[in-house]
């Protein structure tokens, strides 16, 4: 039997999303935009999922846009807000954001507007003061922090940030936050955080992939990237994935309403799993935020193994029938140390060899067991070679 801990890449679905997507697929045959009874049906799932994200989010349901995915709704997001403002418009975000916030603001800056990439601490944590500064800076329209990194699990200050925020007065930028690790493990506190915009991802909770959210609060200033439909209030034109939409709601309003009991048991076994990590492999490294923190996820370990590429691990990991991922990405042959510990201060060599292993529903203590059983005997091999 094999041993998934890859869960902060994606979450299998669960059993009840999975009914919930085939009973509306088998359902609804209708365009949700036509008039007649199968369009009908179809917009009344759509409807309802909206409806179903909002509450569990605590938030209006005209504030709620469906997407193809979280990339999509970062990408609106950042590209969407900016374009409300003059050419000279600028962003703030961290050096450790996921790719998807990274990308655009380099597509943004290499257009000729100004970013500024907030650096970290060691444990991958951004000052929300410095945070607060450079979003002072004339012409920053906009700052986009993550709640919670999806490598090292570490979760910013938002509240700091938002409090040191609150200074700037009328001068305080539109405030947008990835929250796709947030959801389901910790709370979502958006009006806590002056989150203006959040990003979610239906697939990380078990919900469908190709589905995300894009909570915009109403009156938030917002260009469509897409168009040439009404969908969406013509934010995010195109049909909507119907059976998509309906699965992904139900996923949200799950994993918001089971985050407490859920936190809590898969918070105990990762301190385990890591326990008895280390206490096999001393050589191991926590990453991020030390584990007894309230600044990390609950369910995620990001591990240095010293002397090894993480990508080498990985694969003999895999070997061996435990799927985990390696902070690091193999681009052409060579193997790239991971932005997000570089940041970090490690040097390149130590971030090419993070491990992450991220725990879900799913998981249970004879996997971890069996884990640390695999890492023992790819860490040795890895050694000998
Ligand atoms: N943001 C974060 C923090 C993520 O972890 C991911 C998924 N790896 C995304 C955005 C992108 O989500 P999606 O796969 O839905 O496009």
């Amino acid at each position: 039997m094999r041993v998934y801990l890859d869960h902060n890449s994606t979450s299998p679905m669960r059993e009840e999303v999975r009914e919930r997507w085939l009973e509306v697929l088998d359902a609804t045959g209708g365009n949700p935009s036509s008039p007649h009874l199968s369009g009908r049906r179809a917009r009344a799932w759509i409807d309802d999922a909206r409806a179903r994200v909002a509450a569990a989010l605590g938030v209006l349901e005209d504030e709620i846009f469906f997407t193809s995915g979280a990339t999509e709704s970062n990408n609106l997001a950042l590209f969407g807000v900016l374009e409300t403002a003059g050419d000279a418009a600028g962003l703030v975000t961290t050096a450790v954001e996921h790719s998807s916030v990274l990308g655009p603001a380099a597509e943004l800056e290499a257009r000729g507007r100004p970013v500024v990439r907030v650096g970290v601490d060691s444990s991958g944590l951004p000052d929300p003061r410095e945070l607060a500064a450079a979003a002072a800076r004339p012409g920053m329209r906009l700052l986009s922090v993550s709640a919670a990194n999806n490598e090292t699990g570490a979760l910013p200050d938002l509240d700091g940030m938002a409090r040191e925020l609150a200074r700037l007065g009328a001068a305080r930028p539109i405030v947008h936050t990835d929250a796709v690790q947030a959801l389901g493990r910790i709370p979502v506190r958006l009006a806590d955080w002056s989150a203006d915009l959040a990003s979610f991802s239906g697939h990380k909770l078990g919900g469908p992939p190709g589905v995300g959210i894009l909570w915009r609060r109403r009156g938030v200033p917002l260009h469509a990237r897409a168009f040439g439909g009404g969908q969406e209030l013509e934010l995010r034109p195109g049909t909507e994935n119907t059976p998509g939409i309906a699965a992904a709601a139900l996923a949200v309003e799950l994993a918001v309403s089971e985050r407490d009991s859920y936190s809590r048991r898969v918070g105990t076994l990762t301190r385990e799993l890591w326990t008895e990590l280390s206490a096999e492999l001393p050589s191991l490294r926590l990453l991020g935020p030390p584990l007894t923190s309230e600044r990390r996820l609950p369910n995620t370990l990001c591990v240095l193994v010293p002397g090894t590429a993480g990508q080498v691990l990985v694969t003999r990991l895999d070997l061996a029938g435990l799927e985990v991922s390696a902070g690091s990405a193999c681009a052409s042959g060579s193997i790239e140390p991971s932005h997000v510990l570089l940041a970090m201060g490690l040097t390149r060599d130590e971030a090419r060899a993070g491990v992450r292993l991220s725990l879900g529903r799913s998981t249970t203590r004879e996997e971890c067991k069996r884990t640390v059983g695999a890492f023992h005997d790819a860490f040795a091999t890895s050694r000998a070679t």
